[in-house]
């Protein structure tokens, strides 16, 4: 307002000049009016920096917005929220709620609140009287504050890998119901079977993907029938209410048949589950009683089954390495056959031939967990990916020690790169430090190698072959293993010859 205004009005307002006979109290009222002038002037500059909408609605419905000053309602600027939320203040959808609220506000003379979504928008009126008849509506955009609690109340309540929800949302709501003695509430537990195995071989981010695929099977098969948690790193947990044995017994079974036919990893690997459940009842009314039956019933089943599991994945494993990497097409059987001639020859123990017989068979086990683009690489590998390629003797090792049939030599895995100098890997040991079996499987593979093509080059002469083995006779090799090698080779092709029905050129 300009100054010149203000004068105006401050005389309109007194309605007196100099001359008046009641100019005593001039001073006092232009004293307060100046003060009402720093209050409006302030309420202003306030109403100025509010962001919320703020609008006098009074008894018999007539709007205004408050902003600054007082405009009619048809002045609104053109700012498209406040226009969208005066439409929808109109919108026969809210018009009668607030009209409602409006009336009660009146009534009582206190103030109400309520949330109000207008075009995806969320928005929180408050009403609050100001008179008799006459009601502050006050509009304020939430919509980026929801949004955050929302994810907020996401975060604490589900798990980051899955969606489902986590332990403690899980643990809250079966507790809630035990506490209301619901009774037909069923809890069912799943535990992933050999997933510690899944991602010794492929690594975490892939054992993260089972647990996605197989979190997504469970989903899939209960829908919204219940409440359904991720409760630790391979655990599920299911709380359907309304159920009886029977019911929980068909589900069960069928969810048992899908994950029967569940190969996780583009088929290549089959994955299984354990479950277990527990159906509250007068002896089971407490969380932690129903939590212990399901638990024990699954570990049960899991005992049953975890030599057989962890071996059908131990085997699903090697087709699967079978299938990417041609190297082993033969070659494990020609090794078998080498070293075995070997182990004779120098009269091992049975148990130590059969050791050789699966670590013919087993000893690149680990390059399961080899990316494609290093196993199958036309060429030489560089530092970092021959640093990757060497992790294929312990991976092969942990997965060994998981298969009750392989246990036993997982250590021998763990060596068959090791050299007689001291200069292999993982763990340069050397000498008779290193186990009689990879000594002699170490000559049988470089053989095997040099006389068969690699993606990065063709196979070599024999007779360069023969030189390059005693060339590195006590270094790689054995030196005593080595020239026993070479005096039986020919015996050794001969007879391989034959049995494949072959004729071998010299
Ligand atoms: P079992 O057949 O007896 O169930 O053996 P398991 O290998 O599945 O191992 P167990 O259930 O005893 O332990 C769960 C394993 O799951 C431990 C850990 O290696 C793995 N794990 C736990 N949380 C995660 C996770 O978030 N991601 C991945 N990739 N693995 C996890
Ligand atoms: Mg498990």
């Amino acid at each position: 307002m300009n100054p010149n205004n203000n004068d105006l009005l401050r005389k309109k307002i007194i309605g007196l000049g100099e001359s008046s006979n009641r100019k005593n109290y001039y001073p006092e009222l232009m004293g307060t009016i100046k003060k009402l002038e720093k209050i409006n002037a302030r309420n202003s500059a306030l109403l100025e920096a509010i962001p919320d909408l703020l609008i006098l609605r009074d008894s018999e419905g007539n709007f205004f917005e408050y902003y600054g000053e007082l405009i009619m309602l048809n002045e609104i600027g053109p700012d498209p929220i406040k226009q969208m939320v005066f439409e929808a203040i109109f919108d026969s959808n809210w018009s009668e709620q607030i009209s409602k609220a409006v009336e009660e506000v009146l009534t009582v003379s206190e103030a109400r609140g309520f949330e109000l979504e207008i075009a995806k928008k969320w928005f929180e009126m408050r009403i609050v009287p100001t008179g008799k008849d006459e009601v502050l509506m006050i509009v304020r955009d939430i919509t980026e504050s929801k949004d955050f609690f929302e994810k907020l109340e996401y975060m604490a309540t589900r798990d980051y890998l899955t969606g489902l929800y986590n332990r403690a949302y899980f643990e809250e709501r079966l507790l809630e119901h035990c506490e209301n003695g619901e009774k037909d509430l069923g809890l069912i537990l799943f535990d992933i079977d050999g997933l510690k195995l899944i991602n010794d071989a492929f690594g975490h981010l892939t054992g993260d993907h089972m647990i996605k695929e197989i979190a997504d099977v469970i989903k899939g098969h209960f829908r919204d029938r219940g409440i359904i948690g991720r409760l630790g790193g391979d655990d599920f947990g299911v709380i359907l209410r309304h159920v009886d044995e029977k019911i929980l017994d068909r589900l069960i079974s069928d969810l048992d048949l899908k994950f029967k036919h569940f190969y996780a990893l583009d088929k290549k690997i089959k994955m299984s589950v354990s479950i277990g459940y527990a159906i509250n009842s007068e002896s089971l009314n407490k969380t932690h009683l129903l939590f212990a039956k399901a638990d024990q019933m699954m570990y049960r089943k899991k005992l049953l089954k975890s030599g057989s599991v962890r071996n059908e994945i131990v085997t699903t494993m090697m087709s699967a390495l079978e299938a990417r990497d041609y190297i082993t097409e033969g070659h494990a059987e020609r090794l078998e056959f080498i070293a075995l001639f070997i182990g004779q020859k120098l009269e091992l123990p049975q148990h130590q031939l059969g050791s050789i017989r699966l670590l013919a068979k087993f000893h690149d086990f680990g390059k399961v967990g080899i990316p494609d683009y290093i196993l199958m690489k036309p060429g030489p590998l560089t530092d970092e990916e021959m640093t990757i390629m060497k992790t294929h003797c312990e991976i092969g090792q942990r997965i060994a020690s998981a298969s009750t049939e392989l246990a036993h030599i997982a250590n021998l895995i763990l060596m068959h790169h090791e050299h007689w100098n001291g200069g292999g890997y993982p763990l340069g040991i050397a000498g008779e430090d290193i186990p009689i079996e990879c000594r002699i499987l170490s000559l049988a593979d470089a053989y095997d190698a040099m006389t068969n093509d690699r993606p990065y080059r063709r196979a070599m002469k024999r007779a360069l072959v023969l030189e390059e083995i005693s060339k590195f006779k006590g270094r790689q090799f054995d030196p005593a293993l080595t020239e026993l090698f070479l005096k039986h080779i020919t015996e050794i092709e001969l007879l391989k010859a034959d049995e494949d029905g072959m004729v071998i050129e010299q």
